[in-house]
């Protein structure tokens, strides 16, 4: 089998990986790299030479081109169910916002559902003689790793990954047999996370200061799953004051409530999302920004949607706070935020006075529990490191060969491997 890596080489974004078996051609991912202004896309690939697609998950950099693929011909797109409905969203959601640096419509998403099948964990389907079967990465809801075997080779390709879970999500299933080559992602090889336990704690503390001196918490989060996820750690923390959903966040919540056996526990999700009050508008947004709460509204990164409404609110009186809970990105408005203590209010660049507090809740694994990913993987297979900034990608593919002895490396975009 042969492996082209069409993005996601020492970058994290655009993840692209064509598997060529000799008798069948898949693309595992085709996403986009979002950034201020016109996202990048993966190296181009013809769709008929390509005999299906499969989503490992709905994050746009990896799901985010794949209508691009639909302009001329339909090819069947394999994800599970919640993954289909999500990048659906997500992908109708950048049309509106970037559709002028598009090269798709939203008819090409219409084509892209209609070619859809949706899949399950452990359940392996047949492209010609090549087996392909997902199982759960614990990254984010209906997310996937795949393994891809042909002639008695199997590739494994993580996707994003959370070996341990989280309140919303199972731990990664780690029983997928032998492998001969891994692509891993790298995102945070480098580093290990605050605890969950301690980041979980500091946040409902700090929720309470802010509630208790008659502040409003703000709390910035990615529309699927970190808001609910936030939800979830509050209802679990019996937290008792008011707590506040805006923006895209409620309609992930309504397509997740439809797969609760993707979750790790449904109750404590819909009792979470049950407990919060779901804005409706404009006229419950002006109350809202008048008497202590928990707000809790996408943009992650403050590049637009509700989330901007209520940081022009609450930004300018000590007595709030706002709880960075959402990678940031170079570049976005939450970076700013949170290195220069600035914000855009009324057309201009103000000092925020809203106490600011950063927390980790990463979606995926952190260094430690990469390389116990790895040590449990069977067979002595070779390893591309993926998905991560060219020093974490490098570095890791060294730490491996040293650790374990396996052959890896963090390849370039464009390169074929062989296995
Ligand atoms: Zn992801």
């Amino acid at each position: 089998m042969k492996v082209t890596v069409l993005g996601a080489a020492k970058e994290v974004g655009r993840s692209a990986f064509l598997i060529d078996t000799n008798n069948a051609k898949i693309l595992l991912d085709y996403g986009v790299m979002l950034r201020r202004k016109e996202p990048l896309f993966p190296i181009h690939v013809k769709p008929k030479d390509i005999d299906a697609v499969v989503i490992t998950h709905a994050h746009l950099d990896h799901s985010g081109f794949v209508p691009s693929l639909f302009l001329s011909k339909d090819i069947t797109t394999y994800s599970t169910q919640p993954t289909l409905e999500l990048s659906s969203l997500l992908i109708e959601d950048m049309i509106r916002i970037s559709g002028f640096y598009l090269p798709f419509e939203y008819i090409d998403l219409i084509a892209m559902q209609k070619s859809s099948r949706s899949t399950s964990y452990r359940e392996p389907f047949s492209l010609n003689d090549t087996t392909v079967v997902f199982h759960e990465s614990g990254h984010v809801v209906g997310g996937s790793t795949v393994v891809v075997e042909y002639d008695n080779k199997r590739i494994f390709y993580t996707g994003d990954i959370n070996t341990k879970g989280t309140k919303m999500m199972r731990a990664m299933d780690l029983d997928i047999g032998d492998i001969d080559l891994i692509i891993t992602e790298s995102t945070y090889a480098m580093e290990d996370h605050q605890p969950r336990k301690e980041a979980e704690k500091k946040l409902i503390d700090f929720a309470n200061e802010v509630v208790e001196r008659r502040g409003i918490l703000f709390v910035p989060a990615f529309s699927v799953e970190r808001a609910q996820e936030i939800a979830c750690i509050f209802k679990e923390a019996n937290f008792k004051h008011n707590i506040v959903m805006d923006g895209m966040a409620l309609k992930v919540n309504k397509i997740i409530s439809k797969h609760p056996d993707f979750l790790r526990d449904p109750k404590l999700f819909s009792d979470a999302i049950r407990k919060t009050e779901w804005v409706s508008g404009w006229k419950d947004r002006r109350r809202i920004v008048k008497e202590p709460c928990v707000v809790i509204s996408p943009a992650g990164m403050l590049v637009g949607g509700a989330g901007v409404y209520y940081l022009q609110q609450i930004a300018q009186n000590e007595r709030n706070g706002i709880a960075m809970v959402s990678y940031q990105g170079e570049g976005t408005p939450g970076k700013e935020l949170l290195e220069k203590r600035v914000a855009t209010i009324e057309g201009k660049v103000r000092k925020v006075t809203a106490e600011i507090q950063q927390f980790e809740f990463s979606g995926h694994s952190g260094r430690s529990d990469l390389f116990e990913m790895i040590s449990q993987i069977k067979g002595n297979p070779k390893v591309l490191t993926v998905h991560g900034d060219g020093e974490s990608c490098i570095k890791f593919a060294k730490d491996i060969h040293e650790k374990f002895g396996l052959e890896a490396y963090a390849p370039n975009t464009g390169e074929t491997v062989t296995v």
